[in-house]
């Protein structure tokens, strides 16, 4: 056995140390909750850039239709194959498709905005939204009702042309 003393080789007094240590901290945390940097989310939000491009929007035209012409480049441009449309005819013989389903699997994207880019006429957005939980993986899929509905709740600025 070295010739080290009792109190170094118990480990009792950097346990100790370290206690207080921890314990200062919480103590003037609680007394200066002002000064920490924590967000205190839900009640208290970050505002986020303008430029922020988080969860998808579908856009609609000023009569409430969907923007969308099903022309699926959107769905050939995703790196993470996660938007499945359906399309179906319109039955105004002046448009030629509509989306029957648009699905965004958000599990699996990677928010690059590669679908954003690929729309020829400005039917999806990345929105500001970024609230992305769920209980359950179908939460996690987003229906073109959601996507609308998406738009309506967080783009007052959506152009409808
Ligand atoms: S942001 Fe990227 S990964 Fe997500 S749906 Fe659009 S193209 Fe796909
Ligand atoms: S969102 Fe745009 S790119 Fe995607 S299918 Fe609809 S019109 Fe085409």
């Amino acid at each position: 056995m070295s010739g080290r003393s009792l109190r170094s080789r118990s480990y009792l007094w950097p346990i100790f140390i370290g206690m207080w240590i921890t314990a200062r901290h919480l103590f003037f945390n609680l007394f200066h909750m002002r000064c920490l940097p924590t967000i205190q989310y839900p009640e208290q939000r970050r505002n986020y850039s303008p430029r922020f491009r988080g969860l998808h929007i579908l856009t609609v035209k000023q009569n409430g239709d969907i923007r969308c012409t099903a022309c699926m480049l959107c769905a050939t441009a995703c790196p993470a194959a996660c938007i499945h449309i359906t399309a179906d005819e319109h039955p105004d013989p002046n448009v030629e498709k509509y989306p029957r389903e648009f699905n965004i699997d958000m599990l699996r994207c990677v928010f690059c905005g590669m679908c954003e880019e690929a729309c020829p006429v400005d039917a999806i957005r990345m929105g500001p939204g970024y609230e992305l939980a769920g209980f359950d993986r179908n939460d996690f899929i987003y229906t073109k009702d959601d996507l609308v509905k998406n738009g309506n709740n967080t783009l007052s600025h959506v152009t409808h042309h």
